[in-house]
Protein backbone atom coordinates (compact mmCIF):
# COMPACT_ATOMS: atom_id res chain seq x y z
CA UNK A 1 0.00 0.00 0.00
CA UNK A 2 1.03 3.28 -0.69
CA UNK A 3 0.22 7.19 -0.51
CA UNK A 4 0.36 9.24 -4.37
CA UNK A 5 0.60 12.90 -3.05
CA UNK A 6 1.26 16.13 -5.75
CA UNK A 7 1.18 19.88 -5.80
CA UNK A 8 2.30 20.85 -2.49
CA UNK A 9 3.56 24.36 -3.42
CA UNK A 10 4.62 25.39 -0.36
CA UNK A 11 2.21 24.84 1.65
CA UNK A 12 2.95 23.15 5.30
CA UNK A 13 -0.33 23.05 7.11
CA UNK A 14 -2.19 21.30 4.31
CA UNK A 15 1.27 18.64 3.99
CA UNK A 16 1.04 18.03 7.82
CA UNK A 17 -2.49 16.87 7.73
CA UNK A 18 -2.45 15.14 4.95
CA UNK A 19 1.22 13.45 5.99
CA UNK A 20 -1.11 12.93 9.65
CA UNK A 21 -3.98 11.30 7.25
CA UNK A 22 -1.72 8.69 5.43
CA UNK A 23 0.12 7.61 8.58
CA UNK A 24 -2.96 7.00 10.08
CA UNK A 25 -3.40 4.54 7.68
CA UNK A 26 -0.43 2.41 8.31
CA UNK A 27 1.01 4.00 4.99
CA UNK A 28 4.60 4.02 5.36
CA UNK A 29 5.48 4.74 1.00
CA UNK A 30 4.90 7.69 0.16
CA UNK A 31 5.45 9.08 -3.73
CA UNK A 32 5.48 12.68 -4.33
CA UNK A 33 4.81 13.71 -7.71
CA UNK A 34 5.88 17.41 -7.80
CA UNK A 35 5.79 20.76 -7.24
CA UNK A 36 6.44 21.12 -3.56
CA UNK A 37 7.13 24.77 -3.61
CA UNK A 38 5.80 28.14 -5.64
CA UNK A 39 3.14 30.06 -4.53
CA UNK A 40 2.84 29.11 -0.67
CA UNK A 41 4.49 29.98 2.34
CA UNK A 42 6.61 27.52 3.84
CA UNK A 43 8.66 25.95 0.63
CA UNK A 44 11.77 25.38 3.50
CA UNK A 45 9.65 23.03 5.50
CA UNK A 46 7.78 21.57 2.82
CA UNK A 47 11.04 20.37 1.16
CA UNK A 48 12.66 18.97 4.56
CA UNK A 49 9.10 17.29 4.98
CA UNK A 50 8.88 15.77 1.60
CA UNK A 51 12.67 14.82 1.66
CA UNK A 52 11.94 13.48 5.02
CA UNK A 53 9.33 11.28 4.24
CA UNK A 54 8.81 10.41 0.84
CA UNK A 55 10.10 7.33 -0.94
CA UNK A 56 10.13 8.51 -4.26
CA UNK A 57 9.98 12.15 -5.71
CA UNK A 58 9.59 14.12 -9.18
CA UNK A 59 10.41 17.03 -9.94
CA UNK A 60 7.77 19.23 -10.94
CA UNK A 61 7.90 22.86 -13.40
CA UNK A 62 7.73 25.33 -10.13
CA UNK A 63 10.16 23.10 -8.06
CA UNK A 64 12.08 23.56 -11.64
CA UNK A 65 11.12 27.39 -12.03
CA UNK A 66 12.66 28.12 -8.34
CA UNK A 67 16.01 26.22 -9.13
CA UNK A 68 16.43 27.66 -13.10
CA UNK A 69 15.04 30.39 -14.96
CA UNK A 70 10.85 30.52 -14.61
CA UNK A 71 9.74 30.13 -18.31
CA UNK A 72 5.87 30.54 -19.15
CA UNK A 73 4.66 31.58 -15.47
CA UNK A 74 1.90 34.71 -15.00
CA UNK A 75 3.36 37.63 -13.20
CA UNK A 76 2.11 36.51 -10.13
CA UNK A 77 3.21 32.95 -10.01
CA UNK A 78 6.94 34.30 -11.33
CA UNK A 79 6.82 36.62 -8.20
CA UNK A 80 5.99 33.99 -6.04
CA UNK A 81 9.01 31.69 -7.91
CA UNK A 82 11.69 34.40 -7.25
CA UNK A 83 10.30 35.08 -3.44
CA UNK A 84 10.45 31.04 -3.24
CA UNK A 85 13.97 31.37 -4.41
CA UNK A 86 15.29 33.91 -2.36
CA UNK A 87 14.02 31.74 1.15
CA UNK A 88 15.57 28.61 -0.64
CA UNK A 89 18.65 29.76 -0.89
CA UNK A 90 18.88 31.37 2.25
CA UNK A 91 19.02 29.81 5.97
CA UNK A 92 20.41 27.02 7.55
CA UNK A 93 20.04 23.51 5.32
CA UNK A 94 19.77 25.44 2.14
CA UNK A 95 22.62 23.19 0.52
CA UNK A 96 20.67 20.09 1.55
CA UNK A 97 17.63 21.20 -0.09
CA UNK A 98 19.08 22.70 -3.19
CA UNK A 99 20.77 19.39 -3.93
CA UNK A 100 17.88 17.63 -3.48
CA UNK A 101 15.56 19.52 -5.47
CA UNK A 102 18.56 19.85 -8.16
CA UNK A 103 18.63 15.45 -8.61
CA UNK A 104 14.94 14.97 -8.90
CA UNK A 105 14.14 12.90 -11.62
CA UNK A 106 11.42 13.62 -14.00
CA UNK A 107 9.79 10.61 -14.16
CA UNK A 108 9.91 7.34 -12.71
CA UNK A 109 9.15 4.16 -14.39
CA UNK A 110 8.52 0.89 -13.01
CA UNK A 111 6.17 -2.62 -14.46
CA UNK A 112 3.09 -1.41 -15.43
CA UNK A 113 2.99 1.60 -13.46
CA UNK A 114 4.22 5.15 -14.51
CA UNK A 115 4.37 8.77 -12.43
CA UNK A 116 5.35 12.09 -14.22
CA UNK A 117 4.82 15.38 -12.93
CA UNK A 118 2.36 16.71 -15.91
CA UNK A 119 2.26 13.93 -18.63
CA UNK A 120 3.87 10.79 -20.15
CA UNK A 121 4.36 13.27 -22.96
CA UNK A 122 5.68 15.93 -21.36
CA UNK A 123 6.37 14.58 -17.85
CA UNK A 124 6.96 18.62 -16.31
CA UNK A 125 4.79 21.19 -18.52
CA UNK A 126 2.20 19.23 -20.02
CA UNK A 127 -1.78 19.59 -18.39
CA UNK A 128 -4.08 17.33 -19.06
CA UNK A 129 -7.31 18.81 -17.99
CA UNK A 130 -10.88 16.95 -17.67
CA UNK A 131 -11.95 19.07 -20.95
CA UNK A 132 -8.72 17.36 -22.95
CA UNK A 133 -11.20 14.04 -23.51
CA UNK A 134 -12.90 15.94 -26.22
CA UNK A 135 -9.20 16.60 -27.42
CA UNK A 136 -8.82 12.37 -29.43
CA UNK A 137 -5.43 13.71 -30.77
CA UNK A 138 -3.87 14.77 -27.38
CA UNK A 139 -5.53 12.12 -25.74
CA UNK A 140 -4.12 9.05 -28.17
CA UNK A 141 -0.64 10.64 -28.34
CA UNK A 142 -0.33 10.34 -24.46
CA UNK A 143 -2.13 7.67 -24.12
CA UNK A 144 0.52 5.38 -26.87
CA UNK A 145 3.08 6.48 -24.11
CA UNK A 146 1.52 4.64 -21.32
CA UNK A 147 2.17 1.19 -20.81
CA UNK A 148 -0.94 0.94 -18.53
CA UNK A 149 -1.54 3.15 -15.70
CA UNK A 150 -0.30 6.59 -15.16
CA UNK A 151 -0.12 8.55 -11.98
CA UNK A 152 0.38 12.21 -12.54
CA UNK A 153 -0.48 15.69 -10.85
CA UNK A 154 -0.17 19.52 -12.35
CA UNK A 155 -3.64 20.63 -12.87
CA UNK A 156 -5.09 20.25 -9.44
CA UNK A 157 -7.68 18.64 -10.25
CA UNK A 158 -8.00 14.32 -9.28
CA UNK A 159 -9.74 11.88 -11.21
CA UNK A 160 -9.45 9.08 -13.59
CA UNK A 161 -9.03 9.49 -17.00
CA UNK A 162 -10.10 6.37 -19.17
CA UNK A 163 -8.65 5.59 -22.73
CA UNK A 164 -12.22 5.54 -24.15
CA UNK A 165 -11.93 9.12 -23.32
CA UNK A 166 -14.04 9.47 -20.14
CA UNK A 167 -12.72 11.62 -17.29
CA UNK A 168 -14.62 10.19 -13.89
CA UNK A 169 -14.20 13.04 -10.80
CA UNK A 170 -13.61 11.33 -7.38
CA UNK A 171 -17.32 12.02 -6.73
CA UNK A 172 -18.38 9.88 -9.68
CA UNK A 173 -16.79 7.07 -8.70
CA UNK A 174 -17.73 6.94 -4.73
CA UNK A 175 -13.95 8.03 -4.72
CA UNK A 176 -12.66 4.49 -5.39
CA UNK A 177 -11.34 2.87 -8.70
CA UNK A 178 -10.19 -0.71 -9.28
CA UNK A 179 -7.14 -0.55 -12.17
CA UNK A 180 -8.02 -3.26 -14.62
CA UNK A 181 -6.29 -4.19 -18.40
CA UNK A 182 -7.87 -1.04 -19.76
CA UNK A 183 -5.10 1.86 -19.89
CA UNK A 184 -5.58 4.74 -17.59
CA UNK A 185 -4.29 8.50 -16.18
CA UNK A 186 -5.31 9.23 -12.46
CA UNK A 187 -4.66 12.93 -11.88
CA UNK A 188 -4.08 12.90 -7.60
CA UNK A 189 -5.01 16.35 -6.76
CA UNK A 190 -3.49 18.39 -5.14
CA UNK A 191 -1.96 18.78 -1.48
CA UNK A 192 -1.69 22.87 -1.03
CA UNK A 193 -3.69 24.17 -3.27
CA UNK A 194 -6.78 22.27 -4.71
CA UNK A 195 -8.93 23.75 -8.22
CA UNK A 196 -11.53 21.19 -7.84
CA UNK A 197 -14.21 23.52 -6.60
CA UNK A 198 -12.88 21.92 -2.56
CA UNK A 199 -10.72 23.79 -0.48
CA UNK A 200 -9.53 20.53 1.47
CA UNK A 201 -6.49 18.34 0.01
CA UNK A 202 -6.20 15.63 -2.25
CA UNK A 203 -4.28 12.77 -2.51
CA UNK A 204 -4.59 9.32 -3.51
CA UNK A 205 -3.86 5.63 -1.76
CA UNK A 206 -2.74 3.08 -3.97
CA UNK A 207 -3.39 -0.49 -2.67
CA UNK A 208 -2.42 -3.24 -5.23
CA UNK A 209 -4.77 -2.24 -8.12
CA UNK A 210 -7.06 -0.26 -5.89
CA UNK A 211 -7.32 3.12 -5.98
CA UNK A 212 -8.90 5.38 -3.16
CA UNK A 213 -9.12 9.13 -3.13
CA UNK A 214 -8.63 10.97 -0.20
CA UNK A 215 -9.92 14.21 0.80
CA UNK A 216 -8.47 16.04 3.82
CA UNK A 217 -9.24 19.25 5.68
CA UNK A 218 -6.53 21.61 6.68
CA UNK A 219 -6.51 24.80 8.40
CA UNK A 220 -7.02 26.85 5.28
CA UNK A 221 -7.61 30.48 6.66
CA UNK A 222 -4.17 30.16 8.69
CA UNK A 223 -2.56 29.65 5.22
CA UNK A 224 -4.33 31.93 3.57
CA UNK A 225 -3.44 34.56 6.71
CA UNK A 226 0.04 33.80 6.75
CA UNK A 227 0.55 34.19 2.73
CA UNK A 228 -1.22 38.05 3.26
CA UNK A 229 1.27 38.60 5.69
CA UNK A 230 3.99 38.01 2.68
CA UNK A 231 4.01 40.88 0.34
CA UNK A 232 5.70 39.01 -2.36
CA UNK A 233 2.71 36.71 -2.72
CA UNK A 234 -0.43 38.16 -3.98
CA UNK A 235 -3.38 38.16 -1.65
CA UNK A 236 -5.30 35.85 -4.23
CA UNK A 237 -3.14 33.12 -3.78
CA UNK A 238 -4.71 32.94 -0.33
CA UNK A 239 -7.68 33.79 -1.61
CA UNK A 240 -7.90 30.66 -3.95
CA UNK A 241 -7.45 28.23 -1.25
CA UNK A 242 -11.23 29.14 0.58
CA UNK A 243 -12.61 28.40 -2.91
CA UNK A 244 -10.09 25.65 -3.93
CA UNK A 245 -9.97 27.29 -7.31
ZN1 LIG B 1 1.28 22.53 -9.32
Amino acid sequence: MRAIISDIHGNLDALESVLADIEQRGISEIYCLGDIVGYGPNPRECVDLVKAKCAKVILGNHDQGALFDPEGFNAGAERAIFWTRSILETGAGSEERWEFLGELPRIIKEPNRLFVHGSARNPLNEYVFPEDIYNQRKMERIFSLVEKHCFQGHTHIPGVFTEDMNFLPPEEVDFEYDLGDQKCLVNVGSVGQPRNGVPDSSYVILDGEHVTFRRVPYDVDGTANKIYAIPDLDNFLGDRLRDGR
